[in-house]
């Protein structure tokens, strides 16, 4: 299979840099939702501070699926720098372009991402 050209590395690149700004400002913005309930604690009644921390495990549950996204992406980014990108981390095939398009962050090929997702 093919290997990454130089100019598809730096494409991917500058996807992964774009979505690790975009899940970065996401937690600054999910940060803020989950100190609404202890700013506004003595101000609310009863109900909106149930609103507020329904509120607060969804800024919560965002936050976790950001941090996790986030974490792939620094490593993708890591494995950029060590020339390692774009390698299957199980079986080290070079993983199709058109894959790592979708999905920059891919640390697997398909078929070795799909055995994981099975097992
Ligand atoms: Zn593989």
């Amino acid at each position: 299979m093919d290997q990454l050209t130089p100019k598809q590395t730096e494409e991917l690149r500058s996807l992964l840099q774009f979505n690790k700004n975009k899940l970065e400002q996401q937690l600054l913005d999910a940060e803020s939702a989950t100190g609404v309930v202890t700013l506004d604690q003595s101000s609310v009644g009863r109900v909106s501070r149930m609103d507020a921390m329904q509120q607060q495990s969804m800024a919560v549950s965002t936050r976790t699926k950001a941090e996790a996204s986030l974490r792939k992406i620094l490593k993708a980014l890591k494995r950029m720098d060590l020339e390692d990108f774009g390698y299957c981390g199980q079986c080290d095939e070079p993983i199709p372009f058109n894959r790592l398009k979708v999905q920059p962050e891919a640390s697997h090929c398909l078929k070795c991402q799909d055995q994981q997702e099975s097992l």
